[in-house]
């Protein structure tokens, strides 16, 4: 046997061994299928705190540690290979694991029964307070900012393992929401079943809130993107993930890259203690004929993203924004103020009816290494605009939040 023989055996073998010391034993012959391709991930100094959350008079969904451990790994696998897609490395939400290869999920008992935690009504804020309250009494439990909140199906005459419902499902703040329930499992993952297709609008619109949940807004890719890729998470992808092809914008995974659970293991910044916008100056916005360009200057190591829509423009209105990640385009002056720029072909604005016709805004996102962010907004009108015109932006002011 020649040497180069024995050491590509021998490489053979380590890939084998950290397969298997990767994907734990006891789980599912799927889930270890899925996870054979998995990316190493790097190592974070915060992580999710993921939660199960029971209602006093019911029990956890059978087996529920071994699949939502299953769903959340290949989820963060999916994180990690569009960060790494989209030049940020190969990363991704941090996960509390525990030594059997699991996810270190915390079993929450409600004070009250389970119809205290409606999906309207107070039922999430509820929940949160006694979760903050269980994190005073119990601070070695909390590993971040950031909460995934996962609680059993109802039971009634609308809601059942079949047609799972009731709870909160939904992402907002630093905190999301999603439901459990009896085939809530990966082996039913991109099969054309009824467990399949319910897999993929229960198990997509998790990870779609996990997004919220780690301070993504809704968001769609430009048309070349969705061409060639399928449908952005943060547009629809709830209801295509597991299905067919679904990924994360560049201006997503900008944001993931300043969020607390995806830092270094290294990191010392204190997440989210910034509340003031980064002073952005000099905002232009020239129509050329073909394109938007949008320039800036912003302080050193600020994220910018621009999102076009059409109106309306409230949350739950706004899956159509066409996002574009604004680069640096100069070295920063003086003053630290760096040249920032972006070109928004009309070409790629997809999905937009009113592309020169009628009312659209340009947003601008503006976010810290702390992983806080501010929106402001320019809302112009095309019937007003011809090719060489300087958009009038106003005053600008920014506000925290989505
Ligand atoms: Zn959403």
């Amino acid at each position: 046997m020649k040497i180069s023989t024995v050491l590509s055996l021998v490489g053979a073998l380590v890939v084998l061994q950290n397969v298997s010391a990767a994907v734990p034993q006891h789980f599912s012959d799927r889930a270890k299928e899925l996870l054979a391709d998995s990316i190493e991930l790097s190592a974070t100094a915060h992580q999710v705190n993921v939660v199960y959350f029971v209602g006093n008079d019911m029990k956890p969904v059978a087996d529920y540690r071994r699949r939502i451990s299953e769903l959340l790994l290949y989820l963060q696998q999916f994180y990690g290979k569009e960060m790494a897609r989209n030049g940020y490395g190969s990363r991704a939400f941090g996960l509390p694991m525990k030594e059997n290869g699991e996810v270190d999920i915390l079993l929450l008992r409600a004070q009250g029964p389970h119809t205290d935690y409606p999906y309207s009504g107070g039922g999430a804020t509820k929940c949160l307070q006694e979760l903050e309250e269980y994190f005073a009494s119990h601070p070695e439990a909390r590993h971040s900012h950031h909460s995934f909140i996962i609680m059993p199906t109802w039971h009634d005459e609308q809601n059942n393992d079949k047609n799972p419902g009731g709870v909160p499902f939904f992402g907002y703040g630093t905190n999301c929401f999603a439901l459990d329930y009896a085939d809530f499992d990966i082996k039913h993952l991109g099969h054309d079943t009824p467990e399949g297709k319910l897999l993929t609008k229960w198990y997509g619109g998790f990870a779609h809130e996990l997004g919220h949940g780690l301070n993504l807004p809704h968001n769609n890719g430009t048309r070349s993107l969705n061409n060639s890729l399928g449908t952005a998470l943060m547009n629809n992808g709830n209801y295509t993930f597991g299905m067919s092809p679904t990924y994360m914008t560049p201006s997503s995974c900008s944001i993931l890259d300043c969020s607390e659970t995806f830092a270094p293991v290294d990191s010392s910044i204190e997440f989210y203690s910034n509340h003031t916008a980064p002073a952005v100056q000099d905002v232009s916005l020239v129509y050329d004929g073909d394109n938007l360009k949008l320039s800036l200057r912003s302080p050193q190591e600020t994220l910018v993203n621009a999102y076009v829509q059409d109106p309306p423009y409230q949350v739950n209105r706004d899956y159509d924004a066409v996002a574009f990640r604004v680069e640096a385009v100069g070295e920063h002056d003086a003053e630290g103020m760096v040249p920032m720029a972006v070109s928004m072909p009309l070409s790629e604005l997809n999905g937009l009816q009113n592309v020169r016709n009628g009312e659209q805004c340009v947003d601008i996102l503006v976010g810290g290494s702390d992983g806080s962010r501010f929106r402001t907004r320019i809302i112009f009108n095309w019937d007003n605009v011809k090719p060489g015109d300087n958009i009038p932006v106003g005053e600008l002011s920014f506000s925290e939040g989505y």
